[in-house]
């Protein structure tokens, strides 16, 4: 079995769904007393959450680079980025490093063209919803019609993500409005929802919506352990 490397904390609460998949998944494939082998480095968030929103990505590329070096130098094969918005720095983390990266848009991206759909609405942090580094690569790579929510209800996604989700609230208003906001992605044309942010199946899940969700975290954390044990 690989060593998977989870470069995590942001938020912690998310690294927890993936160190959770990735070991109920382990155990699933290779039998009950078996667990993943983890190398795992989790960041003090609000640091980081401050570059972002200051635009600051270069020092951000930075500090997760020097993070995923330590994940290589503490003898992890592979490396996961655990959040969907720090993918925008993937290409400078992957430079910085020998190891692969397995990126989260492909692993999502792979599990969308699997089941034959090819207009899908994406929820995530305002910089996922709006910049290319990851609707650019659903499109360019792999032919998806990406929708996102207008920009109102943007703002509402962003503000749960991070004023809520990423401490640990789960509020029903807020439960509410995701699902109000998949409903209209859905009548739009969207054949699916991606949750393209690793807190958001903390909120809704399968569940709650007949529309198709594809939660970023769990397809991310069992593409880990398809590579781990292959
Ligand atoms: N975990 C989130 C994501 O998947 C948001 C936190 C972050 O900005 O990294 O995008």
């Amino acid at each position: 079995m690989k060593t998977i490397g989870l470069l995590g904390g942001m938020s912690w609460k998310s690294s927890l769904s993936y160190y959770r998949a990735i070991n109920e998944s382990v155990r699933k494939t290779l039998g009950d007393l078996r667990s993943a082998k983890i190398v795992m480095y989790s960041v003090d968030f609000e640091p980081l959450e401050k570059l972002q929103h200051k635009g600051d990505w270069e020092e951000i590329a930075n500090i997760l680079s020097e993070a995923a070096k330590n994940i290589e130098a503490a003898g992890a094969d592979f490396l996961l980025i655990c959040t969907n918005t720090m993918h925008k720095v993937s290409p400078e983390i992957e430079a910085a490093i020998q190891i692969p990266l397995l990126h989260i848009a492909d692993a999502t991206a792979e599990a969308l063209v699997n089941e034959g759909i090819e207009s899908v609405g994406l929820l995530g942090t305002a910089f996922t919803m709006e910049q290319e580094f990851y609707k650019g690569r659903l499109a360019d790579k792999y032919g998806l019609r990406v929708l996102v929510p207008n920009a109102d209800d943007r703002e509402i996604v962003h503000k749960v993500i991070y004023q809520e989700l990423c401490m640990g609230k789960i509020e029903a208003d807020s439960k509410a409005e995701y699902l109000r906001i998949i409903d209209d992605l859905a009548a739009q044309g969207a054949a699916a929802v991606i949750l393209g942010c690793t807190e958001i199946g903390m909120l809704v899940s399968q569940a709650d919506t007949t529309v198709r969700l594809f939660d970023t975290t769990a397809i991310h954390a069992e593409k880990a352990v398809k590579y781990a044990t292959a």
